[in-house]
């Protein structure tokens, strides 16, 4: 048996969504399909929390707006007027639903992570729902289940909520066994699962990827294939460097560090349930679905190229926290991280010299970073700093740091470019090294990077 997740990206328009329909009555039969919800909705379904929360006047446009989207796709894929039409019944229930849900916001003036989180799951709920009865006026035997019924079991945390496996395992293989056949296509809305005291929770934005992983994981399946509008894991972003290639096998920890750097292929916690179980991963192009794409397993072939991919993120920047004998003094990389946390500020990652503390934020969250700690008293540090105009380069392989040769080759490269290096940081994960270059520089070193290894 194969998931099969099926990105947003796919789900564009009414003409792409029928494309896929037509892939899964094709080859979908006796497999699980975890959807996203169609292009742009959760945004859509997220921005709305506020516009309720501001006047609830704006409330009826928001939904209006939404069943208009969903009408034109449902067109697309349902010729039978007389089954658009009962389809768009059920579709009227959960309308209804989301409509309350934000009149409940606007009337208590308050919306809180429970009420957001369920709001963003209606894209899912809706999309899930749409593809199942399209499959089924076209004579396929098709059905939906939704995590809280399958008992997709969360820890609870929300907009960042993780699956409990064994639980989820338990109930997910009893749900599947009593609807599976072999005709048989099941749709699960992806994105969320439900805690044990029965909230809804989300995994977080794009955590799809990560719900059709649990769910391969959970039932022990074949493999997870993650069907998208892109060829693969390539070894650049083809906006930089447009003659680069495909990455035709990589390991789990490869594909895990290009998920924080490189072009959004996967998310980053997609690897994580399926490395444990020993799941492959194969990412397909739905727009050629017999090529054979980037394949993810345990043993991808390591041995002849080290170097992967280039990748780098714009999405960075440095909070530089100064004090003397970092590594002599108790607790203030505690002090510090402890305080990020509690204003909600993720860590992308750390570096520390005896003098200085590196700590890389996201762009977004910086100034609020820099502020919050500037509030902890007694002042824990001499001076602290904020640098934004950097890239983060990272080149990834497995087998980097056993390699002699590979990061001298990366900064010869780097400084025959003409470019300075800003901070290095190697040795934490085997698969992957990283370092920060002026942003004015980034294209310049991965043309110079990417020449070297792969041209
Ligand atoms: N629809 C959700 C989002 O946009 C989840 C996903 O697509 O993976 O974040
Ligand atoms: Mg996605």
């Amino acid at each position: 048996m194969k998931v099969i997740k099926i990105g947003g990206g796919c789900l564009k328009d009414g003409p792409a969504a029928k494309k896929i329909i037509d892939l899964i009555a094709k080859r979908g039969q006796g497999d699980i399909f975890v959807l996203s919800a169609f292009y742009g909705v959760t945004n859509i379904l997220i921005a709305g929390i506020q516009k309720a929360l501001g006047n609830e006047d704006d409330i009826p446009s928001i939904i209006t707006r939404l069943k208009t989207m969903h009408n034109t796709i449902i067109k697309s894929l349902i010729d039978d007027g007389n089954k658009r039409k009962q389809l768009s019944r059920d579709l009227f229930t959960i309308f209804q639903k989301l409509e309350r849900y934000y009149y409940g916001i606007s009337f208590t003036r308050e919306a809180t992570p429970r009420m957001k989180d369920m709001i963003a799951t209606f894209g899912e709920r809706i999309s899930a729902v749409i593809l199942a009865k399209s499959l089924a006026s076209m004579g396929k035997q098709s059905c939906c289940l939704l995590p809280e019924d399958a008992g997709i079991i969360s820890n609870g945390k929300f907009m960042d909520a993780s699956a409990i496996m064994t639980k989820t395992s338990k109930n997910l293989t009893a749900a599947i066994g009593s609807v599976m056949t072999p005709r048989m296509i099941v749709f699960i809305p992806g994105f969320y699962g439900v805690s044990e005291s029965g909230d809804i929770t989300t995994f977080g934005r794009g955590g799809s990827d990560y719900s059709a992983a649990v769910v391969a994981a959970s039932i022990n399946a074949d493999v997870l294939e993650i069907w998208k509008d892109t060829q693969g894991f390539m070894t650049a972003d083809p906006d930089n460097i447009p003659h680069c290639k495909l990455i035709p096998e990589l390991t789990y920890e490869e594909a895990a560090e290009l998920s924080y750097t490189g072009a959004g292929i996967l998310h980053p916690r997609t690897v994580e349930p399926v490395k444990r179980a020993g799941i492959g991963i194969a990412i397909k192009n739905t727009y050629q679905p017999d090529a054979p794409g980037s394949l993810i397993t345990k043993n991808a072939n390591t041995a002849r190229k080290i170097v992967k991919s280039v990748s780098y993120t714009t999405d960075i920047s440095v909070l530089k926290i100064y004090a003397t004998g970092i590594g002599a003094r108790f607790g203030i990389l505690s002090l510090i991280t402890e305080n990020l946390a509690s204003s909600a500020i993720n860590i992308k990652s750390v570096v520390t010299s005896q003098t200085c503390i590196s700590l890389l934020l996201s762009r977004s969250d910086i100034e609020k970073g820099h502020k919050s700690i500037k509030k902890i008293r007694p002042v824990p540090f001499r001076k602290s700093s904020i640098v934004t105009n950097v890239a983060l380069v990272s080149i990834v392989g497995e087998g980097l740091q056993n390699n002699r040769g590979v990061a001298a080759k990366c900064f010869t490269a780097v400084s025959d470019a003409n470019v300075n290096i800003e901070m290095i940081s190697f040795g934490t994960s085997n698969a992957a090294l990283y370092f920060l270059v002026h942003e004015d520089k980034l294209d310049i070193t991965i043309n110079a990077l990417h020449n070297i290894f792969f041209d």
